[in-house]
Order: C-alpha cells, then structure tokens, then sequence
C-alpha cells in the first residue's frame, strides 16, 4: 500500500463523489472501516485496473452529512476549496467531479480555479450523464479550463471503464524502493505531540550524519541518518494543520497519513503527549501499528514537564497499559524533545525492536520451550478433541511467525495461544513487536 500513487476524488456537495467512490472500489471494504472506532465513512479504499493499483481518497466523506446539513452556502464551499486544498497536497492525480445534470455552478469555478494553479494533474469528470443528452451538455464544463470533462454516470456505471482507463494512464510510476536492507522508523501520532520535534531531537544527537533523501515521498519526509554507525531511514509525518471547521476531517486525514508511513517501516515511534490525555486517535494510530504488524516504541514525550514529580513514571505507565492493552509487549520511553531527554534511548530502542523482528529462533530449541510448556500446563481438551501438539517451527520474520502443529488444532483455546505467546516472550524477548502464532493441523 505503502508506494500505490494516489487518487482524490474532489467536488462540491452532492456530485455524487461517493457513489463513483463505492463504484471504484466495488465491495472492497474501505481501509477506514478497519480501525477500531473511526468513522464508518468511506473515506479511503484501494483499487486496480489493467494490473495497476492505487489509492482512492473521496474527499467529500471528510464532512459528515449532518454537517453538511447545518452549514450555510459559504461554509460549505469553504469546506469543499478545503478538501481541495488537501487533495492537491497529498494526491498524485485528481478528479474533478461536476453535475452534469445540474451543469456549471459557481462552487465548480471555485474549485476550478484552486485546481488550475497547481501542477497536479487532474480529470475533469462530468457524472449523472446517463443519457445521450447530458453527454452533450457536458462539453459545457471545457469552459473551466481543465480540458475536456469525461463523461460518466457512477450510478449507472457508465463510463467508468474509460476514465479508469485515463486514470492509470496518468498515474506516476511507481518509484522502486530507495533501500533495501535498512531499518526504517516512522514517527507517528497524533497532530501536536511533538513529532517534529522530537526528530529534530534526534538529528540534533551527537555523531550524526544527516542527509535528505531526494524524491521524498507523497505524504512523508524521509531523512537519511546514520545511527551508531547503522544507515537509518527516517519517515516523518508532521501533522498537517487547518484552522476550522474540518479540524474532524483533518484528524482523520493524520491518521490516513500515519498509516501509510507505518505501512513503510520496520519500527514505528509512537509519540504520544504526556500532558494531555489519552485520547481516541492515540489508540488509532497504535492500532494502526498493530494492523500493519510493525514494531512500536512508544515515546511519552513532553515528560519534561512531570519529570520531578515524584510517581508520576508509574502513574502513567499505569495509564499507557491501559490504553495500549492491545500491545503489552510495546515498550514506552519517557523522553523530551525539548530537553533532550532519553532522545538517545528512544532510538536505540526502536532499533532494537527492529532486530527482535528479525530474530530466528532455532527449531531444536523452540521444541524444547514447546516440549516443556506443554508439561508444565497441558492444553485442555474436550472429550473426544483432543489437542496435541507434535512439534513447532519458525515460518517467518518480520514479525516473527511460528507454526504449531497440532492434533485438534482448532481446539486450541485463545488462553492456552496466550500461554504459549508468553511463554515464548519470556524466553526470547521480542521486545516491541507482534509474533504471530498459527496452528496447524497434523494428525
Ligand atoms: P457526494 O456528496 O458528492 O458524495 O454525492 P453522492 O455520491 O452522495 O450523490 C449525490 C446524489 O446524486 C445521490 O442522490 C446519488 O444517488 C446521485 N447520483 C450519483 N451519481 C449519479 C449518477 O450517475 N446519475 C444520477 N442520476 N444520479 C447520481
Ligand atoms: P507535531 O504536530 O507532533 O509535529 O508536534 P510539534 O513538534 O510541532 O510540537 C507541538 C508543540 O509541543 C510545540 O509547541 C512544541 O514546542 C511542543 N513540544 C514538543 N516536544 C515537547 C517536549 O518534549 N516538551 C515540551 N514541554 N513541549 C514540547
């Protein structure tokens, strides 16, 4: 997901952005939908055509209905010169969705005019032209500038075929991945935590080497830094801020953005604010994290400001359990980008993490581990299903996978997974990230 160019359906209220959307995507389920507790907008999926997949964004799900609803003609066409403004900044091709039915209105000037003074490219698409008539009153739109307006109707599905066709066209190529081998770190959270200063913080360190990487990425900078001697990828997703009334829309933008970062790292820096609390888009991006099954450091930053308070490292650690119940196994550092404050630690630490994911587990020794887990604690079974396991090996890394082969597989209880996923920690680690554990049947 991490490299598909990137597609924004932009246009005012009602053109009918996310019935092309839901006609793009077909059945897939929005990737937005997958978090826990967002917004059942549809808002981003992912599609291909003639081999070629990309990223869709309906811009128009970044206001609610409801909103919509309660706002007055210039709020609303504020909010869409908004969502256009945004669109341009993360997009790679745009498309300009008109009424066809409802022909030029001022709202499509406006959006026209942001769209002519950027150099993405973009699509101009009539939709409602169902029949032979709108079809021809659509050349009307020619008059924004924007070349000839493609003519579909998303509710009827035609035309779609062609402007799928003229999208991929126009799609850049896929860029092939700058390096290999090197750990990559995305620093992630939500807007104002401190995440840009808490990169500063680290390119501020002693004995770095420091230099960008050219042909950064869409949505992220990367920094090119040498670590202890290690090259590291550095993958910085600054919050984006707007004043106003889509602030909602923006945040749930950030978590978009998040997410495609941590879809291109090894480890990711979960930054989280130490003086303010937790909050539902924290656990988002952590879950996220978990999602992708990337590695995790949590960074309590601004600890500057708690720092002398006698309890207060377990206090909140208290607190930080609790909310990232999902991931017990994350490790949280107490840092300050400000004072540079465990900057050193934090680093080393996601470094770290992205070893432990690559760690491989002899299966000789991972027998062993079963072999006595069992004994200590045999799995409970029904009567007449009984689970017996004969042996386990490491499939994979990245996160690190083990196999179970087992009598009854399906029997194996959720608590008796955990047992086995402790164990098997408490013997090895793997400190900050997910293992995964499979269980296959073997009679
Ligand atoms: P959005 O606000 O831009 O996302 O617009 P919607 O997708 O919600 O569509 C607005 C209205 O236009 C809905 O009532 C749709 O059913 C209707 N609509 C969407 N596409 C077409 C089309 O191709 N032809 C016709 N006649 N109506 C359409
Ligand atoms: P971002 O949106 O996550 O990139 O956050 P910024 O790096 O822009 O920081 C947001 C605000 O928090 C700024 O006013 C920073 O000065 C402040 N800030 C960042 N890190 C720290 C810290 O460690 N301690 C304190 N006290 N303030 C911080």
């Amino acid at each position: 997901m991490s490299s598909l160019p990137l597609v924004a359906i932009v246009g005012r209220p009602n053109v009918g952005k996310s019935t092309l959307f839901n006609r793009i995507i077909g059945q897939r389920r929005a990737i937005v939908e997958d978090l826990p507790g967002t917004t059942r907008d549809r808002l981003y999926g992912e599609a291909e055509w003639g081999g070629i997949r990309f990223g869709l964004f309906d811009t128009g799900g970044l206001l609610s209905e409801e909103e919509i609803q309660a706002s007055t003609q210039r709020e609303i066409s504020k909010a869409t010169r908004e969502q256009a403004e945004l669109a341009l900044e993360q997009a790679d091709l745009i498309l300009f969705l008109v009424d066809a039915s409802a022909g030029l209105t001022a709202g499509d000037w406006e959006v026209a005019e942001l769209l002519r003074r950027s150099t993405k490219p973009v699509l101009l698409v009539a939709n409602k032209a169902e029949s032979r008539e709108r079809q021809l009153d659509a050349v009307q739109f020619y008059e924004l500038g924007l070349g000839d307006p493609i003519t579909v109707s998303a509710a009827h599905g035609v035309g779609v075929g062609d402007l799928l066709d003229e999208i991929v066209r126009r799609l850049p190529r896929v860029e092939p991945p700058l390096e290999v081998d090197q750990p990559k770190i995305a620093i992630v959270g939500r807007p104002n935590v401190g995440k840009s200063a808490l990169l500063n913080a680290i390119l501020g360190q002693p004995r770095q080497i420091v230099s960008p990487v050219p042909g950064t990425t869409r949505d992220a900078v990367d920094t090119q830094i040498v670590w202890k001697g290690q090259p590291v990828t550095l993958i910085d997703t600054a919050g984006i801020r707007r004043p106003g009334r889509i602030e909602r829309g923006v945040e749930r933008y950030s978590v978009m953005r998040a997410r495609r970062a941590i879809e291109r790292c090894d480890a990711a820096i979960l930054v989280v604010d130490a003086s303010e609390p937790y909050t539902a888009q924290d656990q988002h991006v952590a879950g996220a994290i978990l999602d992708a099954r990337k590695g995790v450091v949590v960074a309590v930053n601004k600890w500057d400001l708690f720092q002398h308070m006698e309890g207060a490292e377990e206090a909140y650690r208290e607190e930080a359990q609790e909310t990232f119940d999902f991931m017990p196994w994350a490790p949280l550092v107490f840092t300050s980008a400000l004072t540079g404050l465990n900057i050193e630690q934090v680093m080393d630490l996601a470094l770290l993490v992205v070893a432990e994911r690559s760690r491989r587990i002899p299966t000789a020794e991972l027998n062993r581990l079963l072999r006595d887990a069992v004994q200590r604690h045999p799995p409970p079974s029904k009567p007449g299903k009984w689970v017996k396991f004969y042996y386990a090996t490491q499939a994979g890394v990245n996160p690190p996978t083990f196999v179970f082969f087992c009598r009854n597989a399906d029997g194996v209880h959720f608590s008796y997974k955990r047992y086995l996923e402790n164990t098997i920690r408490r013997e090895y680690g793997f400190i900050g990230t997910p293992i995964e554990l499979i269980f296959r049947e073997r009679s």
